[in-house]
């Protein structure tokens, strides 16, 4: 398996394609964004760590039954997935109020939610990923009924999965993004899963321990990934 040529190049990542056709490799950069492009910068090692971090938690997927795209690491920054046809929807599911939630409904930042929420997102830049249901799924034809349905079992299945791992790390899953993609006609998990699609909080000091820390100017960005990842594997990136 070789690289071939850079296929597409999104604000976190870069995807290339193999000469195995089924296969991409993805590059995990050091570039950050915030607010739907707004805000720009980098965090030094980024890419390592959301590579390793993903990794990790695709690998745990896998182990509990829940396949994804992952493949196997192919380096620090690049990792070997299976080439999905993206449905353009992202896929939020939410333990605790925060972000756009707490905006949204007036829930105090932290106010644990008395079951997980679900929320479907129009994976769209140029209009600013709004909130959407199934209804606008379905008339925008994004995902057949059954796709979606697809999706919300598989992201609540992965819900349960990493929020009883990472109890036992004394951190708290408040909130993350999913993406799935068409792979011979199955809906399979994508993208990545890591501190810059997830919140993540210290279960006994509430430290956030994600890209809220660049989102908000909390400073201590890198050391809160390397935090993450630390805590996953026991060792240091
Ligand atoms: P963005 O497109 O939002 O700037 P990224 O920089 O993360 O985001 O770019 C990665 C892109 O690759 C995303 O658009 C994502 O949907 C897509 N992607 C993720 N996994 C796969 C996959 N297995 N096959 C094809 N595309 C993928
Ligand atoms: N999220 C993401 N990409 C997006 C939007 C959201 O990874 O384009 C993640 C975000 O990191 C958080 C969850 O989805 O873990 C919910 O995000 P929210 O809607 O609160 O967004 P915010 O407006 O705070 O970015």
């Amino acid at each position: 398996m070789e690289k071939i040529a850079l296929l597409y190049e999104g604000k976190a990542k870069r995807i290339y394609t193999t000469t195995e056709p089924d296969l991409l490799v993805v590059d995990y950069k050091d570039d950050a964004t915030a607010f739907n492009g707004l805000k720009k910068g980098r965090i030094a090692n980024k890419g390592v760590l959301n590579n390793k971090i993903s990794a990790f938690f695709f690998t745990l997927l896998a182990k509990c039954g829940v396949e994804s795209h992952y493949v196997r690491l192919l380096s620090d920054r690049e990792m070997l997935v299976k080439k999905l046809k993206i449905i353009p929807v992202e896929v939020v599911v939410r333990n605790y109020a925060a972000g756009s939630l707490s905006q949204r409904l007036g829930l105090k930042e932290g106010t644990p939610l008395a079951r997980p929420v679900l929320e479907f997102y129009y994976k769209n830049d140029a209009l600013g990923d709004p909130l959407i249901n199934e209804d606008h799924i379905a008339v925008l034809a994004l995902a057949t009924p059954a796709q979606v349905g697809a999706m919300a079992k598989q992201a609540l299945t992965v819900n349960r999965i990493l929020t009883e791992h990472l109890k036992t790390l004394n951190l708290i899953l408040v909130d993350y993004k999913l993406e799935f993609g068409l792979y011979q006609g199955q809906v399979l998990l994508g993208d990545e899963i890591s501190p810059d699609t997830c919140r993540f909080w210290e279960a006994t000091t509430g430290e956030k321990l994600d890209k809220d820390r660049f989102r908000r100017d909390l400073g201590g960005v890198e050391e809160a990934y390397q935090e993450i990842y630390r805590r996953l594997t026991g060792g240091d990136c």
